[in-house]
């Protein structure tokens, strides 16, 4: 709600040029009346120098205040565009540069130690007496109470180290300070309401990898693949999921001559922030290719082994002939391959293109055909298939996010084949395949397995005793069992 009322412009121009001069602006403006009226004339001349000039410089902090108070509804102002920019788009600009930042820095007080009362040595800590319970000291006329105000002036100035410590209160008590209860109460209010603000923009700051994109260590890392060559150019970012940010770059050239460069690259950045990570921890704990290393690993590390678990994976793949994005290069937690799509537009979502029946038949099929390789040929479970992680390009289906795949007997892996299964069966069905198997049948038709259950609870259960049967045999016999590894071929489905 706007304190100022309603606004009769009902819309505001929203294009990123607009905006950006708005700010040009406003900075322009500053940057004038600043011009116009220098913070501290005054201060510094020698006539001035009076005891009011105490005053004075409350007011400056006073004005300071208002400043902040005013930063702070310029920044919610620059947030309420960004959003109405952003919309609910998944790939967002920021403005987060545009902020006003904390506008107390100490540069301009140096010069106002002018007015200092030079009766006391500024270079001793003078803290102020405590005042005795009975409430006063000294005798007959000398009296002073902890109302006396120079007594209580200084006490306010020396609470004021109770702040938090980033908020600058400057050497007051070195310069026999004197703050009004109405000054110290403004000011311990507004340090407080500071150190929350200074807390949610660092928190913010620490934790938006989606919206800065990339933390300076990552920026590191593609510049130095844009300054090798590798890359020609990153242009900008495709997606920001919950584990990882995507770019769009142009391939540049290879070091190597035997390796190409696709001409346009996906740079999928693995996010260092981890707490979307550790909900993941049962996909790669449990899995036997990782089970070693990852008890000694610290969560960086952890990280990076999801950008290698994804490249292997795509690999795999590759080798089998799925389509699937081909990868280039793996550092760290970033994982460079080949884009699916062209001239900077990444191929849709199968969950976003609209096929005719015909080609969506076909899909079903590719898609069936895929499942079968990606088991039998790969030792592959996707374990996130569905139409969100499926590329339609160039008339057929491409396989994407394969980082939390893992193989079959890994101790939950035919669960997954089965939610994989279930994902698929029911959005060909809604999409009208008549021919679409439901999930029982897909599950048996991908592993070879005929589990007859007709129904999901007994089904399930029947795949759970077969995850139990092959850890029970991995404890005793130290491999796995042999229909999990592809023995009784399964049938192969095409049109
Ligand atoms: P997440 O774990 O965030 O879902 P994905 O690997 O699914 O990560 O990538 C997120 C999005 O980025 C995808 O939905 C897709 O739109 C885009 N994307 C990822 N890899 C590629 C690629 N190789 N080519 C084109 N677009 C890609
Ligand atoms: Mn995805």
């Amino acid at each position: 709600q706007c304190p100022w009322g309603a606004p009769n412009t009902t819309s505001i121009s929203c294009s990123l040029a607009d905006v950006m001069s708005e700010q040009l602006a406003k900075e322009l403006q500053l940057e004038e009346e600043n011009a116009a009226f220098p913070e501290v004339v005054a201060v510094a001349e020698g006539p001035f120098i009076t005891g009011e000039n105490i005053d004075t410089s409350s007011d400056l902090m006073l004005a300071q205040m208002l400043q902040m108070e005013f930063d702070r509804e310029y920044d919610a102002q620059l947030r309420r565009e960004e959003k109405k920019i952003n919309g609910d788009s998944k790939v967002s600009i920021s403005f987060e540069n545009y902020r006003k930042v904390h506008p107390y820095d100490s540069d301009s007080s140096e010069d106002e130690v002018d007015w200092q009362d030079t009766r006391h040595d500024p270079y001793r800590a003078d803290k102020p007496t405590t005042t005795p319970r009975k409430g006063f000291i000294g005798k007959g006329k000398d009296i002073t109470t902890k109302h006396d105000e120079v007594v209580c002036g200084r006490k306010n100035t020396a609470r004021m180290e109770n702040f938090a410590p980033e908020f600058q209160v400057g050497d007051g008590i070195g310069m026999d300070l004197k703050l009004s209860n109405q000054v110290f109460n403004a000011l311990k209010q507004h340090a407080y309401s500071e150190e929350r603000r200074s807390a949610r923009l660092h928190e913010k700051k620490e934790h938006s990898t989606a919206e800065k994109a990339v933390d300076p260590k990552t920026r590191l890392l593609l510049y130095k693949m844009v300054n090798a060559g590798m890359l020609e150019t990153i242009t900008g970012c495709i997606s920001t999921g919950k584990e990882s940010v995507v770019f769009h770059a142009y391939g540049g050239k290879s070091a190597t001559e035997d390796k190409v460069i696709p001409p346009e690259c996906a740079i999928k950045v693995f996010k260092t922030t981890l707490n979307e990570f550790k909900n993941r921890d049962k996909y790669i704990k449990d899995d036997y290719r990782f089970k070693d290393r990852f008890s000694k690993l610290n969560p960086r590390k952890i990280i990076r082994m999801w950008a290698e678990k994804e490249m292997h994976n795509l690999t795999r793949m590759q080798n089998a002939g799925i389509p699937c994005p081909q990868v280039v290069i793996l550092k760290k937690h970033v994982l460079v391959m080949s884009f699916i799509g062209q001239d900077q537009v990444p191929a849709p979502k199968l969950k976003d293109v609209t096929l005719s029946s015909e080609d969506m038949k076909k899909a079903y099929y590719q898609i069936l055909n895929m499942m079968q390789q990606l088991y039998k040929e790969c030792n592959l479970v996707h374990a996130d298939l569905s139409e969100y992680n499926m590329l339609w390009h160039d008339g057929k289906v491409w396989l994407i996010d394969v980082s939390q795949s893992v193989e079959p007997t890994h101790p939950h892996g035919l669960e997954f084949l089965f939610r994989d299964c279930r994902n698929v069966s029911q959005f060909f069905q809604k999409a009208g395949v008549a021919e679409a198997l439901n999930e029982r049948e897909l599950f048996n038709a991908v592993s070879g397995f005929k589990i007859t259950a007709d129904n999901e609870v007994d089904f399930q259960a029947e795949i759970e005793a077969l995850e139990k049967m092959n850890e029970d045999h991995v404890q005793n016999h130290g491999k796995k069992l042999a229909m999990f590894s592809g023995d009784g071929d399964p049938p192969i489905y095409d049109e």
